[in-house]
């Protein structure tokens, strides 16, 4: 059985994956899917210009996998400052794991981790977390959007 259903998402408007059973700290819950390009495409073809980086996983310093694709089911996963999920690269292979306990009907959702540029105002969030920064951002730079959050590893592990 799948661990995961597709629904409509709260955080988004479109769709999204949801535990369909309590999901143990650690599981892999899916395969993050896609096609394997050397990141020198990613550089120098506009496909990858600022756009799209929401579907690119750096694997290593020669290859991204670009998971743009429609039969890349994980690629519905949802940003969400408080999230639940991870991805987890070991070679050429990307999952989707859980970072924590997760409970049937909980939305599953990722850290992007979008670096902060002078772009991030492009990617608002909307994840509805209690220390949401507004946008997508990756943990460890959201300090620079507001300096509440330089204490920010702290947050979940209470
Ligand atoms: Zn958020």
């Amino acid at each position: 059985m799948k661990l995961y259903k597709i629904k409509k998402s709260k955080i988004d408007n479109r769709r999204g994956l949801y535990a369909s059973k309590d999901i143990k700290k650690g599981t892999k819950i899916i395969n993050y899917i896609g096609k394997i390009v050397t990141n020198k495409e990613v550089e120098n073809s506009s496909k990858y210009d600022n756009d799209k980086p929401i579907y690119l996983f750096t694997l290593n310093s020669r290859f991204t996998l670009d998971g743009d694709f429609h039969w890349n089911t994980a690629g519905l996963i949802n940003h969400s400052c408080d999230n639940n999920c991870d991805y987890d690269g070991k070679g050429f292979k990307v999952w989707v794991s859980a970072i924590r306990n997760i409970k049937k009907g909980e939305e599953l959702t990722c850290d992007y981790g979008f670096g902060f540029d002078k772009d991030y105002k492009q990617f608002p969030c909307k994840c509805g977390a209690k220390n949401c920064c507004g946008y997508i951002v990756r943990e460890g730079s959201r300090f620079r959007i507001n300096k509440k959050f330089a204490m920010g590893r702290n947050k979940t592990n209470k």
